[in-house]
């Protein structure tokens, strides 16, 4: 972890920039925070653990799932890379919106 932010959680990290940007994908998360690309799956797991906390403020997590840009294919899961209709993998990233 790096020293500047210590105090602070990833956790912490994602709820103060939902708050913040209220409508973000992970990789503006990943941009935003200064993380490493790799952190992906672990900024997705994050999320999927803060609702809670979130409802506590007064506020309720959505997810715009992911998107085929080919065939307009619809994910159920956060992570998407390849299309199951057409097997395109120009997939629009999931966006996560704090309401
Ligand atoms: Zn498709």
């Amino acid at each position: 972890m790096k020293s500047r932010e210590s105090t602070r959680t990833l956790r912490e990290k994602i709820i103060d920039l939902l708050l913040e940007k209220r409508k973000i994908t992970v990789s503006e998360i990943i941009r935003f925070l200064d993380l490493d690309p790799r952190m992906e799956r672990e900024v997705l797991s994050t999320i999927e653990k803060i609702p809670k906390t979130l409802k506590r403020k007064g506020f309720q997590l959505y997810m715009i799932p992911p998107k085929c840009k080919s065939c307009g294919f619809e994910f159920s899961k956060p992570k998407a890379s390849k299309c199951p209709r057409c097997k395109s993998q120009r997939i629009e990233e999931a966006i996560f919106v704090l309401e």
